[in-house]
């Protein structure tokens, strides 16, 4: 029988070469390094998250121990499976959970988990496809659940998505445009406005558009709801500006973690802050996410405008780029 554990694979690694200065290589790595986990998968693509860039870059809420290989989503084959769960070939689906954290991650030729953090690819995409949506997808279709669950309807009203240009956000432009619903999309980046337009953006507002409101106890009502991917006191500019009634789904922290706030938006207005987490989801509920991106929610061709390939070797540039804001839509890492 075939002894996995001697084999080699490429990765990318992250090392602290100096006091707080993080390098990423590309790095021959064995088998038998990885953590002892019964699932080994054969990786055929991946992809970049802003998470996958702090752990690139030292954040230790992120990663606590380097060396290591970051990427929090992977899809792949089936090469050995301890626990029986999977067959040999099967195509499955990774994301979240610990993977890229502070197990071994995606950004690898191989990878080594526990067989609840897989699915199998679903019927509908292909493994480019689920790496174009990737964490950025399932985290942008729950935002859009959570709107909906709330009552959201394209009548309501104009909905705001932050952060419009990064993988999240230009997700969820998508995805709420497809939907019927306007959507004003926040940027940072003016220059890529045809891009939100393209995705069906309703229109494209400058970053700056919310400031002045954080001078002010609330601000005039201009959206029914919003997707919030950039956190701090964007967050709560976002719901101090939304109409009565309205909610903003909330995921990200790009900006920052913290944030000001007052009662009168929640109190006066009824407005909802609603948390969305990817990460630590049921798995079933992480299924039942996929699925209906795979299906009555799959953006097709605009996957195509939002996600770019890279190979491996790529990786720590564009990783850079995220780090810094300056990530437009999706980076497939393509190892296949
Ligand atoms: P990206 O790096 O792809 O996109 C982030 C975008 O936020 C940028 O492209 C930029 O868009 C905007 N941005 C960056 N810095 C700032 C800033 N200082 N002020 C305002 N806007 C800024 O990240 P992802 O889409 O992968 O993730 C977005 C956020 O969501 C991250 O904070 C991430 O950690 C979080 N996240 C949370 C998940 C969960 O389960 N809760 C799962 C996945 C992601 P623009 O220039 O267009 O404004």
């Amino acid at each position: 029988m075939k002894n996995f554990r001697d084999e080699e694979f490429r990765a990318i690694q992250v090392k602290e070469v100096a006091k707080g200065k993080f390098d990423q290589l590309l790095v021959r790595r064995q088998v038998r390094d990885l953590p002892d986990n019964p699932l080994l998968l054969a990786v055929s693509h991946s992809s970049l998250n802003y998470k996958d860039a702090m752990s690139a870059f030292g954040n230790r809420s992120i990663t606590k121990e380097y060396p290591h290989t970051p990427g929090i989503d992977a899809v792949g084959r089936v090469v050995d499976d301890r626990s029986g769960t999977f067959s040999v070939g099967a195509e499955l689906l990774v994301t979240g959970y610990d993977l890229g954290m502070n197990t071994s991650g995606g950004l690898a030729e191989m990878i080594a988990i526990p067989p609840g953090w897989a699915l199998s690819l679903p019927q509908g995409l292909n493994a480019w496809e689920s790496m174009a949506l990737g964490t950025a997808g399932l985290t942008a279709a729950l935002c859009v659940e959570k709107l909906l669950e709330s009552g959201a309807v394209p009548e309501d009203g104009e909905v705001l998505v932050t952060g419009a240009t990064g993988g999240v956000g230009s997700i969820a432009v998508a995805l709420l445009s497809k939907l019927g619903f306007r959507v004003a999309a926040v940027t940072g980046k003016l220059e890529a406005a045809d891009f939100l337009t393209g995705l069906g953006a309703w229109k494209v507002l400058d970053r700056d558009t919310l400031a002045p409101f954080a001078s002010k106890a609330m601000a005039k009502p201009l959206w029914a709801w919003a997707i919030d991917t950039v956190g701090g006191d964007t967050l709560f500019n976002v719901i101090k500006s939304l109409d009565y009634g309205g909610g903003v789904a909330a995921c990200g922290m790009a900006s920052g973690a913290q944030f000001h706030a007052n009662v009168f938006p929640f109190i006066l207005r009824g407005i909802s802050l609603l948390g969305v987490d990817s990460v630590e989801l049921p798995i079933e509920k992480k299924a039942a996410a996929w699925h209906r991106l795979s299906s009555e929610w799959h953006i097709g061709d605009q996957l195509h405008r939002i996600a770019e390939d890279i190979s491996l070797e790529q990786s720590s540039e564009f990783l850079a780029r995220l780090h810094r804001g300056h990530g437009i839509g999706r980076y497939v890492v393509d190892m296949s």
